[in-house]
């Protein structure tokens, strides 16, 4: 029996609707095999290199087996639709939810530095529009194509709806190395796309709002931000509210560098807690005594680092492109990181060896935290992984076919769309921070420090009036913790609280499904069980179908 529900401590399977729910007769004689996967996608469960699209296009079907049966359930409700009828809308609503909207492929020139010219590629998908604005990063590297910004743009779509954050998916991509660029010519290269992204209406606070991806950070936020604003946007008030991820001064958000990293540890954690999953992969609950190899040492493989370290795991080995390094007795992400940063490389950092084996993601640790690019875990090599838990911190790192044997070997794979969704959770707090043009807290901190203060001397007076004077006053002092808090929340406070009660509740939603549907361990069709009636959900309601 799960335990899931923590905060009233009643198990999963004792929540209403779970498992008991009646199927009607007319439904009843159908198997969730009955929704069809399209031929074209027929060979992606054995594929060895399937498309990144096709890869989350299958992951999208493979729910619909789930799902389909159920909607057509619901949506008859409140209808006076036959069962055909019915059937016809949900698979038409479905229908609509796969492809992508719109994509814009643009070349455009560079004059480098050198004075020679060269042709840059950029692509912006809008996956879907079902809500506004959409929403994904923009990487800069040379594996950018047109097929994988579009599966990058879908995993988005579905990735807001698991965690609740209202936007569609979208995702941009440059085809670049940026190591290979100057300063100056990246931000040439940043500032042309955005006004090819803004002069074809892919950008702006209400449409399609980018972020930080591979190979990109607040350096270039703050570009797209300021010639955004500086053109198109020059009378929008809400300008700055186009992309996420920018400094502080220039709209950012406390928290949002670390976010995805955060978010991982707290996805991690929820299920790390349950006993039952626990369990059911041959471990105990807690971090005490984890280990953990990390491959990527970007922005979310380190924050994943420090928070798992922080928490009490030890991360043994990180795997990064120009070599991996390897310490059973447990690497300091810190000095790691000033490592880093001293010498442009995690390769010969003193607090750990080079690693002469073959791959350091088939060593054997508890959880292995894919951070880098796509389809790493792949049908080759998912035999050979020794990792307890799978935390998919990249996006798409294990392709379906490696998802079939990592869950029939028993290893718990904690999907993407969950797991680094702490990223786009902070920025849509960043947004709306945007939109108010105001910090969290800022109008209510003296307010709130002084009606505590008041509220202590009332406890003081009370007190007195009761006990009287005798022995001096009585004083009311307030406890450490109250006093950090004595000034109500800050804006860290807000991130970060947030943003654990989204990964928190979005687990519990992902392990109820996952169980009303009997998926074991299966959590990524659970997940995108959950986006996907969510989705469906707007489509339906809105009476945009049809
Ligand atoms: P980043 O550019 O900051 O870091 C990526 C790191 O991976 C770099 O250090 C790079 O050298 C390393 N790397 C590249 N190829 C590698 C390989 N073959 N083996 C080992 N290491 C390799 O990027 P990031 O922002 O940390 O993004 C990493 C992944 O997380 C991507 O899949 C991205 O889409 C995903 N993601 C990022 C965010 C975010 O907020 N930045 C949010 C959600 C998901």
């Amino acid at each position: 029996m799960f335990h899931l529900n923590k905060l009233s401590l009643k198990p999963v399977a004792d929540m209403p609707g779970v498992l008991a729910r009646a199927v009607p007769a007319a439904l009843q004689a159908r198997t969730y095999a009955d929704h069809q996967i399209p031929d074209r996608l027929k060979d992606i469960p054995n594929a060895e290199n399937p498309k990144f699209f096709n890869m989350i296009e299958y992951f999208f079907h493979r729910s619909c087996q789930i799902a389909e049966d159920k909607l057509v359930e619901e949506i008859g409700r409140r209808s006076k639709m036959t069962i055909e009828e019915r059937r016809k809308k949900v698979k038409g609503i479905l229908m609509m939810m796969e492809p992508c909207d719109h994509i814009l492929e643009t070349t455009f020139p560079l004059k480098r530095d050198s004075g020679d010219y060269e042709m840059i590629t950029g692509y912006r998908a809008q996956h879907s529009t079902h809500r506004t604005p959409c929403k994904g990063g923009i990487r800069f590297s040379m594996d950018v194509s047109r097929d994988e910004v579009k599966a990058l743009s879908a995993l988005m779509t579905f990735k807001c709806a698991c965690v609740d954050v209202p936007f569609g998916g979208a995702k941009a991509g440059i085809k670049i190395d940026p190591k290979k660029y100057s300063e100056h010519e990246l931000e040439k290269i940043t500032r042309r796309f955005t006004l090819e992204l803004a002069k074809k209406g892919f950008i702006g606070p209400g449409v399609d709002v980018p972020a930080p991806d591979m190979g990109t950070g607040e350096r270039e936020m703050s570009w797209i931000a300021d010639t955004f604003a500086k053109t198109i946007g020059h009378l929008d008030i809400n300008a700055h509210a186009c992309v996420t991820g920018k400094p502080i001064n220039q709209g950012g958000i406390h928290g949002r560098i670390s976010a995805t990293g955060r978010g991982v540890f707290h996805g991690l954690e929820n299920f790390i807690n349950e006993a039952n999953y626990m369990s059911m992969i041959g471990t105990t609950p807690g971090w005490g005594g984890k280990t953990f190899i990390v491959q990527g040492f970007g922005n979310v493989g380190l924050h994943s680092m420090r928070y798992l370290h922080r928490a009490g795991a030890t991360c043994i080995g990180v795997i990064e492109h120009d070599g991996s390094i390897y310490n059973p007795e447990g690497i300091d992400p810190k000095a790691l990181e000033d490592y880093r940063l001293d010498n442009g490389t995690i390769v010969g950092f003193p607090g750990a060896q080079p690693y002469e084996g073959e791959n350091l993601m088939f060593e054997p640790c508890d959880i292995f935290i894919p951070a880098a690019i796509e389809k790493v875990i792949n049908k080759d090599n998912a035999g050979r992984i020794q990792a307890k838990i799978i935390a998919e911190a990249a996006n798409g790192p294990t392709t379906p076919a490696a998802d079939k044997i990592l869950i029939e070997r028993n290893i718990l794979v904690i999907p993407d769309l969950y797991i680094n969704a702490g990223g786009v959770t902070v920025s849509f707090f960043e947004w709306l921070k945007n939109l108010n043009h105001v910090s969290y807290g800022r109008l209510t901190f003296k307010y709130e420090r002084e009606s505590n203060y008041h509220l202590l001397e009332s406890v003081q007076e009370s007190l007195e009036r009761r006990f009287g004077r005798v022995g001096g006053r009585i004083p009311v002092t307030p406890s450490e913790a109250f006093n950090k808090k004595i000034a109500g929340a800050s804006e860290k406070d807000i991130v970060h609280s947030g943003l654990d009660y989204t990964m928190e509740r979005s687990a519990r939603a992902i392990m109820k499904t996952a169980m009303k549907f009997n998926l074991g361990l299966d959590l990524r069709t659970a997940a995108y069980v959950n986006s996907v009636e969510k989705i469906f959900t707007t489509y339906s309601e809105a009476g945009l179908a049809f």
